[in-house]
């Protein structure tokens, strides 16, 4: 048989904290196991003898205090305690990655038997729940520094890029602030409203239809297009537009990023504009041409077209009427030639009263045909001072292997024998 005495140790021992009982002197009468295991001191060494003889650190007077208001009103007290880890004899690996120095104690003294002025003192290792605490906080911490920076990032970004989140149909679902400021539009005004309408009428069909394409291949597009502003000055932007895409891969909406690259292209179509006439200038013309010598597409029955226009007599033109004449001779022959050709054809100013036009997909004959309608549209012109000019025009047209140097050397060639055979002409002069 178990006696009762027996059967309270085993108890006692067999709990998952510290136990002890002690007295209004702090004499210690129990020692559980469980701070047997954890100070390394045994029960028969510390029973009868002072707490504070181990603990000299412990405060003995507030400790004591404790104890009596326990006793006096017979209900527990509870209070944290950190005792230092000297507390602690057998080694615990989880204290070097721990925060904590000391170990973190909870404390909960309770009346045990007032007559003898005794209370069981229980000790709960708190550790791991102060640490979880700690460590909280200290995330707590991260994250608001955290929001604060996102906060102070977002309004560098809400007040400096413009950017247009729109559906699926392109209609506006938000907008920067500086976008709606640099467009001159409220946030109200542009949310609901379509992102193309600020899109020029009927320009950029080409690059419009390139970002159909992409945006509908879920893929991103990229590219420079004049747009309007409210006051209906028109911008050049640099736009790149992203679909966003949801977990079943499917675009849900389109975050567009715009960039002002008005100056930029100003000074780009300054760099490849003849100031006299803003027709294309000669560097823009062998550029053109250099691309359009590059294009796969070219065979032997689709070609595109040379031509070269030179104003007949105009040294005459200036002797007699002045340079200022001859300038705006040049300028009435550029409307006159630019009104005359296609919208793919390109048309540059070769130099002096020298025109150069491209004509993609046309042979032989077709580019003949352009040059006689150009020729008949600068005859009828009715120049005030001047009265009417004549122009010669050489015509040739690509073949496989050509360079420029060989295509402009025909229609130079052209030209000179139009000139040769009495002006006001076109010779054509095949590969
Ligand atoms: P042709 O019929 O043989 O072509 O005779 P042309 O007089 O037209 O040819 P020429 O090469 O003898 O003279 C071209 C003139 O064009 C000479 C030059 O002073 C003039 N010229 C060149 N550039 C300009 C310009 O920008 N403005 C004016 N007003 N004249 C220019
Ligand atoms: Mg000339
Ligand atoms: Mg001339």
């Amino acid at each position: 048989m178990i006696s009762m005495l027996d059967h309270c140790n085993i108890v006692f021992d067999s709990l998952e904290n510290g136990t002890l009982i002690v007295d209004e002197e702090c004499t210690v009468w129990s020692w559980n196991k469980w701070l047997e295991i954890n100070t390394g001191i045994a029960s028969e060494t510390i029973i009868g003898n002072n707490l504070t003889a181990f603990y000299p650190e412990l405060d003995y007077k507030g400790f004591q205090r404790k104890i009596r208001t326990t006793l006096r009103l017979n209900t527990p007290t509870f209070y944290d305690a950190s005792l230092s880890n000297r507390f602690i004899t057998i080694p615990r690996n989880k204290i070097t990655t721990s925060l904590l120095t000391s170990m973190q104690l909870q404390v909960t003294i309770s009346s045990y038997i007032p007559s003898l002025k005794r209370v069981m003192v229980s000790i709960y290792d708190i550790s791991d729940m102060h640490e979880l605490k700690l460590t909280l906080q200290q995330r707590m911490i991260e994250i608001t520094l955290l929001n604060n920076e996102l906060r102070r990032e977002k309004h560098i970004i809400n007040t400096n890029l413009m950017i247009v989140k729109t559906d699926c149909g392109c209609l506006v679902t938000d907008v920067t602030e500086a976008f709606s400021h640099f467009f001159g539009f409220s946030k109200e005004e542009l949310l609901g409203g379509s992102l193309l309408s600020l899109f020029v009428a009927g320009q950029h069909e080409v690059e419009i239809l390139q970002m159909n394409e992409c945006l509908q291949k879920k893929q991103k597009w990229s590219g420079e297009m004049e747009v309007l502003r409210k006051n209906g000055v028109k911008v050049w932007m640099d736009m790149v537009i992203s679909p966003y895409l949801d977990e079943n891969d499917e675009a849900t909406s389109y975050t567009a990023i715009y960039h002002d690259i008005t100056d930029k292209k100003r000074v780009e179509l300054l760099s490849v504009t003849d100031p006299l006439t803003k027709l294309y200038n000669r560097q823009k013309f062998n550029e053109v041409c250099e691309e359009m010598l590059m294009r796969k597409h070219w065979t032997v029955d689709n070609t595109f077209g040379l031509i070269v226009a030179d104003v007949d007599h105009f040294k005459s033109v200036n002797d007699t009427y002045g340079h200022q004449v001859g300038d705006a001779v040049l300028i009435a022959m550029a409307d006159t030639l630019t009104g005359a050709i296609r919208t793919s054809d390109i048309l540059a100013r070769w130099g002096g009263e020298e025109f150069v036009i491209l004509l993609p997909d046309v042979d032989m004959e077709k580019a003949a045909l352009a040059a006689e309608k150009y020729r008949q549209a600068i005859e009828q012109m009715n120049i005030p001072e001047v009265g009417s000019i004549t122009a010669s025009f050489g015509v040739t047209v690509f073949s496989m292997g050509d360079t420029q140097e060989k295509m402009v050397y025909r229609a130079d060639l052209g030209l000179y024998r139009a000139k040769k055979n009495g002006r006001n002409r076109l010779e054509s002069v095949v590969p």
